[in-house]
C-alpha cells in the first residue's frame, strides 16, 4: 500500500525533481503547499509560469531578463568596451554587487568540460565571438578557477590572441574549485583588480 494518496505522490515527486530537494524536503514541501491557502497557491504557480514565458537570455550579453536587453547592457553609463566573461548570471550578480565594475558582461552559461561532454559549442562562445567583431578593448576571463573554468578560460584566450584584444584574468585569489557567487565581495573586488594580461 502507498503511504499517500496518488495527488500527494505526484507532488512530492515533482518538487523532488526540483535541484538540490531529496525526498524529505520533497515531502515537507508537499505538505506546505496543501495546507498553504488556494489564493498562495494559485499566485506562486502563475509567477513560476510567467517567469518561465518571459525570461530569456539578453541579446548582447546571453544573460537572463524579461527584456530585449538587461539592464545592464541597456546602461549607456557602463563601458561597453570591456567585456567581463562570466560562468553564469549568479556570477555575473556576484560581480555586481561589487559595485566597483563598470564594464559589462557576457555569460557563457557553463564551461567546457570534456569530462561531461560539454564542448565549445554547448556554450555561448560563438555568441561571444561575434560581439568581438565590435569595437572592444579588453576581455576579462572570470571563469571560475575549477579545471572547467581554467579550460574554458584558456581555449578563449588562444581564440581570442589573434584578435590583438587586451586579455586578462582575475587573479587567482579566489580559491580554486570556488563557485565565485559563495566569494565575498572584496575577495571579488582584489581579484578584479589585481588581474593579470594574458
Ligand atoms: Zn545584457
Amino acid at each position: 500500500m502507498e503511504v499517500y494518496s496518488s495527488e500527494i505522490a505526484k507532488l512530492i515527486e515533482e518538487l523532488g525533481r526540483l535541484p538540490g530537494i531529496g525526498s524529505k524536503s520533497a515531502q515537507r514541501l508537499a505538505f506546505h503547499i496543501i495546507n498553504m491557502k488556494e489564493e498562495d497557491v494559485r499566485r506562486l504557480s502563475e509567477t513560476m509560469v510567467h517567469a518561465k514565458q518571459n525570461v530569456r537570455y539578453c541579446k548582447e550579453c546571453y544573460t537572463l531578463t524579461d527584456q530585449e536587453l538587461c539592464p545592464i547592457c541597456a546602461n549607456e553609463r557602463r563601458n561597453h568596451k570591456v567585456i567581463m566573461v562570466v560562468e553564469n548570471p549568479r556570477d555575473l550578480a556576484a560581480y555586481e554587487k561589487t559595485g566597483k565594475y563598470e564594464g559589462v558582461y557576457h555569460v557563457l552559461h557553463g564551461a567546457i568540460s570534456p569530462m561531461l561532454g560539454i564542448g565549445p559549442n554547448d556554450i555561448k562562445l560563438k555568441e561571444l565571438m561575434h560581439r568581438l567583431q565590435g569595437d572592444i578593448e579588453e576581455l576579462i576571463l572570470a571563469t571560475n578557477s575549477s579545471l572547467e573554468g581554467e579550460t574554458t578560460a584558456m581555449y578563449i584566450s588562444k581564440l581570442v590572441k589573434p584578435t590583438g584584444i587586451r586579455i586578462t584574468q582575475i587573479a587567482s585569489g579566489v580559491p580554486v574549485g570556488g563557485d565565485l557567487e559563495y566569494i565575498d565581495e572584496v575577495t571579488l573586488l582584489r581579484a578584479l583588480e589585481g588581474r593579470v594580461e594574458l
